[in-house]
Parts: structure tokens; C-alpha cells; sequence
């Protein structure tokens, strides 16, 4: 077993790290307050910021946006170890780039598409034309996914879709809907679902915002009122839609900001050394040092198993049972890393940043709020312990 990366892979991280730290705004990482694993500090949703655009731009240059995909397909053409190095660089210093279409529609196209579909839209993805907000959840379907009332009824070569769905992340800053309707009523419920491709800008697409717990904007809720959509935009086959989105909420779930948990642990332990209380560094108290080593374990265990799930997508597996273990620990870590900080910093913990007195600029604050999405956003934590249970452990459904 060799756990070093090859020369090649040496090479690349390096390659990354040069780039960002030449091409990201000055004190962009230390003043973006984004929390790791966490929906309502993104940066991506402050609005037409042109830094965000412009740095996009320059990743899309470089085939960066889709590392792994072939060339043809507008990707750097290099492996998903290649892929993670690089999620990884990027999420240390908390840089914009991936979204739905990059890491999540775009590898269940390049598995499901057609040769057409694939010509079409994965080009369109790697040049960052095409960015996708998540259309799942509707106000009565969230774990109970199937129980989807989202209608595509067809008519002629278009279908035309009527229903709300909520919780779109993003969907006011993306251009297409990701979505999945239901086309046959009579079909059991997981049956009659198809995937398909909206654009955001059809008539009949109304996009209401919602206010997070940050008090930012986040994410929507959406309606569909007649809206058309040609039915060359179906992921495969019509009807089959539950099994790929069940692929692809495989591919959300291994969307980890790995990098970010490591950065904003060296950032708490650095409050610790520089802090006083009573006279003593924080860093001398057993409390707290014994919270800061467990941490570091965590972090180090989510590591493992952020390259492993590279590893496999590099054998040409989609990791399942990886994925939602991937996604339970670094999700309960988000939270975990939110009340050590909470705890390390103690009265200044829950000022907002634009106190004087904040430290970290408020990071933690925000973070002890958002770290409460983590664990619900992409199948909460109580769904990916029954994933692990029945297709990991082989135990009866409960
Ligand atoms: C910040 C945020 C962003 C999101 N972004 C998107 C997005 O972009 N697109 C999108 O489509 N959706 C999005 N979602 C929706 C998210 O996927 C759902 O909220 C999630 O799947 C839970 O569904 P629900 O809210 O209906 O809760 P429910 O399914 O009603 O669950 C309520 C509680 O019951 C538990 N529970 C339910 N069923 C079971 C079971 N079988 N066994 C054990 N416990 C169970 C749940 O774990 C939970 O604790 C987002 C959610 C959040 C919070």
C-alpha cells in the first residue's frame, strides 16, 4: 500500500496551489466566512460578484472546472485522483468553482446520456456555460423522494411540467434545473419518474427566494406553471429517472470541502496560541487541547476516506455505501469543528462578524448556524445510516 502521491500527482497540487494563490483576490480565504459543509455561508450567493465570474472563467480556460473528463468532452483528461488533489487545494483556500453541472449532472450524463446529449451539454458544462440548481424536493417529498407530484405530461416532441419544488440551493444563480417529474401516475412511485433538463429562463418558471438561518440568501423555492421542455433534454430513458438520480445523489454526496475542514481547524488552533485567558495561552488548557487532538483525528479519518472514494472512481466504480459514509462523518465533523470553536473561543464564540470583538470574522458564529444544513441537505444523517445499514450491512429494511 502507498499512500504518497505519484511525482505526476506532486506536480499537479503544486501546479494548483501556484494558480490559486496568484489568481484568487487578495484575503479572499481569510475574509470569506464560508463554513465548511455548510449552505448558507457559500460565497458563490453573493450576487454578480465579478472575482467568482472571472475566476470561474479562468478554470474553464484550463479545463479545470471538469479535471477527469476526456478531452473531447471539453475535461483535462487526468484521473480522479487528479480531480480530488485539486477539490482539495481548492477548498483549503475556500475558492469558487465546482457546482451542480461540474461534479454532480455532469458525471450521471457522461454514465446515462446519450452520445447526442452528452455532445450537447458536457462541453457546454466544461466551459461553464451550464450551471444547474438541484430540483428534487417538493414540499411534501424530501426522504420520501418517490413521493414526488412535480407532473411532465407529454405533448408532441415537448413535455410540459406543472408542480413547486423548495430548498433549490443555487437555482437563482444557475441557468438550468436539474430536474425530476413525475410521467407516469399509474407506474409505482420509484418507476414513473423521469430526469430531465429545464432552462430557468422558460415562460412559466417562477424563482421565490428564501432566507437561511444565515439570513442570506441561499436558496428558493420554485414554481412550474405549464412549462415546456423539449424531450431531447431527458436523461436516458423516460420512467428510469429514480435509478440515475440515485447514482447522482451518489456523486453529491462525495462533494466534501475536505480542504475546508483542515483550514478552518489551523485557524482555530492559531486563536488558540495567540489567546490568553487568565494570564495562560488557551492552548495550554487540557480541555482544550484534548478537543483540538480529537479533532485532528476526525479530520485525518475524513482524509481517508475522501481519497479512497477518488481511488474507486478511478477503478471505474461508483462509490454507494463510501459515499453516504463520506457524507454522514464529515457532515457530524461540520458540526463538531462549529462547537469546538463554540467552545474554544467561549463568550466571543456566537459574535457576528460585524462585531469588533469577533475573531475569525465571525466564522465560527456562522458556522454553529450552518453546520445545521450540512446534516440535512443531500438525505439527512438518519437516511445515510439506513443506506449504510441495509446496502452496507445487508440488515432488513427498518
Ligand atoms: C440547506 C439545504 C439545502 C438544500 N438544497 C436542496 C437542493 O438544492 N435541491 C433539492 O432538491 N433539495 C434540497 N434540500 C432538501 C433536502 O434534500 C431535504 O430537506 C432532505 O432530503 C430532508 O427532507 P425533508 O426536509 O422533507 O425532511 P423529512 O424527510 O420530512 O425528514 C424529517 C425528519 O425525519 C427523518 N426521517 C425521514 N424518513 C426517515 C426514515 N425512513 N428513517 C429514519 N428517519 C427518517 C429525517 O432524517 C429528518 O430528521 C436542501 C435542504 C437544506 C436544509
Amino acid at each position: 500500500m502507498d499512500f504518497r502521491f505519484s511525482d505526476r500527482e506532486e506536480a499537479f497540487r503544486t501546479e494548483v496551489e501556484d494558480f490559486i494563490k496568484k489568481e484568487l483576490p487578495a484575503g479572499w480565504t481569510e475574509k470569506n466566512i464560508y463554513w465548511p459543509g455548510g449552505y448558507g455561508t457559500l460565497s458563490e450567493f453573493e450576487e454578480a460578484n465579478p472575482h467568482i465570474e472571472q475566476f470561474r472563467h479562468q478554470l474553464a480556460e484550463r479545463s479545470w472546472l471538469n479535471i477527469s473528463w476526456p478531452k473531447e468532452y471539453g475535461g483535462a483528461g487526468r484521473t480522479n485522483i487528479e480531480q480530488a488533489i485539486f477539490h482539495e487545494r481548492m477548498s483549503y483556500y475556500r475558492a469558487p468553482g465546482g457546482e451542480v453541472a461540474t461534479l454532480i449532472g455532469g458525471p450521471t450524463i457522461m454514465l446515462f446520456g446519450s452520445d447526442e446529449m452528452k455532445k450537447e451539454w458536457l462541453p457546454k458544462i466544461a466551459r461553464g456555460e451550464a450551471r444547474f440548481w438541484l430540483a428534487y424536493s417538493e414540499p411534501n417529498a424530501g426522504s420520501d423522494l418517490a413521493s414526488i407530484q412535480t407532473r411532465a405530461v407529454e405533448d408532441g416532441d415537448d413535455l410540459i411540467i406543472n408542480g413547486q419544488k423548495i430548498w433549490s440551493t443555487a437555482a437563482h444563480v444557475s441557468h438550468y434545473a436539474w430536474m425530476i417529474a413525475r410521467t407516469d401516475p399509474n407506474a409505482a412511485p420509484h418507476r414513473g419518474i423521469t430526469l430531465l433538463i429545464v432552462d430557468n429562463q422558460s415562460p412559466g418558471v417562477t424563482i421565490r427566494p428564501l432566507t437561511n438561518i444565515c439570513g442570506s440568501q441561499s436558496f428558493n423555492e420554485v414554481f412550474f406553471d405549464n412549462v415546456v421542455v423539449p424531450k431531447k433534454n431527458i436523461v436516458g430513458e423516460k420512467n428510469r429517472g429514480w435509478y440515475y438520480v440515485m447514482v447522482a445523489l451518489d456523486f453529491e454526496r462525495l462533494v466534501i470541502p475536505i480542504g475546508g475542514f483542515k483550514r478552518t481547524f489551523e485557524e482555530i488552533t492559531q486563536y488558540t496560541k495567540e489567546t490568553k485567558h487568565n494570564g495562560q495561552s488557551l492552548s495550554q488548557n487540557p480541555l482544550i487541547r484534548n478537543k483540538l487532538a480529537e479533532m485532528a483525528v476526525e479530520i485525518e479519518v475524513a482524509y481517508m476516506f475522501f481519497w479512497q472514494t477518488a481511488w474507486m472512481l478511478d477503478k471505474g466504480l461508483v462509490p454507494n455505501i463510501e459515499a453516504s459514509v463520506l457524507k454522514l462523518f464529515t457532515t457530524q465533523l461540520s458540526q463538531k469543528l462549529a462547537n469546538t470553536g463554540m467552545q474554544v473561543m467561549g463568550h466571543y464564540g456566537p459574535l457576528e462578524r460585524e462585531s469588533k470583538w469577533a475573531s475569525l470574522r465571525g466564522r465560527v458564529q456562522a458556522g454553529y448556524l450552518d453546520c445545521i444544513s450540512a446534516l440535512v441537505g443531500a438525505g439527512t444523517s438518519e437516511i445515510q445510516r439506513n443506506i449504510i445499514a441495509m446496502r452496507g450491512l445487508g440488515l432488513p429494511r427498518a
